[in-house]
């Protein structure tokens, strides 16, 4: 049963992924998610729903377009794939819960905002306004009797979420800021960039889902990724120094690292630190 319910999980995720790609390619291009149907960017013919698959498809058509035989960008069966997992690995942490519903699309938002924020250095209003409102829904179910919450992470109460969003926002502004002063001197064209609006307010959106310690979690895991992904780059020098790191990125997958197994490290390092651990 279990094994069954795993599967349908992968089936969803790959199904909701092919979804994300659409959401992944028209967000950024301000079009809409639902109309036109799916075309092939290169020569316009519409998609087939035979041809619309998830994942086999991709592999049935030789990641070629079926009219023009263009390539079909790998980011495609990748970001299925890579839907289906989440689904797959939330379900067998978060068990058939609450939480399940409340952290499977949250995390089918980041991946959204990851693989738009790497390719166009943006992170859409469109996904961080409405993922910010929707976290209050993990303190107002939370709250509830007789819910079943699951297993991980803990329910958050609205403070544990207000104060999640309000350091999740104003941790990255107060960055920002730190950096535009720190370089007042120089010219604008010299100046590098921060963190900008779009962290502010994806990393509030975070801070709403996963409450305070959480959402510091994300920053320092995100911000570590970052430094190693910008010191490689710099070291094979295929990045200069000046071009801008997708910083949301590092955050979608810190973000997703802190949900998955940031209560585990918080319960650690209440264990390691001597505090008496974390209250469960
Ligand atoms: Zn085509």
């Amino acid at each position: 049963m279990e094994f069954a319910m795993g599967i349908f999980f992968f089936v969803l995720g790959a199904v909701v992924g092919s979804f994300l790609n659409v959401a992944i390619h028209r967000l950024p291009r301000r079009e809409s998610v639902v109309f036109p149907r799916s075309a092939c960017p290169a020569c316009g013919a519409a998609i087939r729903p035979l041809d619309n698959i998830p994942l086999l498809s991709y592999a049935l058509l030789g990641g070629r377009c079926r009219a023009c035989s263009v390539r079909i960008s790998p980011r495609y069966p990748a970001v299925e794939l890579l839907s289906a997992l989440c689904a797959v690995c939330l379900y067998v942490l978060l068990g058939l819960s609450i939480s399940l519903a409340v952290y499977l699309p949250f995390a089918w938002a980041l991946i959204v905002l990851a693989f738009i924020d790497a390719e166009h250095q943006i992170l859409p209003d469109r996904i961080t306004y409405p993922g910010i409102l929707l976290s209050a829904l993990v303190p107002l179910l939370g709250s509830l009797k007789g819910v079943p919450w699951g297993e991980s992470p803990d329910r958050l109460g609205w403070g544990d979420w207000g104060i999640g969003v309000a350091l999740g926002a104003g941790i990255p502004y107060l960055v920002g800021e730190a950096y535009r002063l720190a370089q007042f001197r120089k010219p604008p064209e010299e100046r590098l960039d921060g963190m900008g609006r779009g962290d502010v307010k994806m990393l509030a959106m975070v801070g709403g889902f996963l409450g305070w310690k959480l959402v510091l979690l994300t920053i320092l895991v995100g911000s570590l990724l970052g430094s190693i992904w910008g010191l490689a780059g710099v070291a094979l020098s295929r990045y200069g120094m000046k071009q801008a790191l997708p910083f949301g990125t590092f955050l979608a997958i810190g973000a997703f690292l802190a949900l998955t197994a940031g209560p585990l490290a918080l319960q650690w390092y209440g264990l390691v630190s001597g505090l008496g651990g974390v209250s469960r």
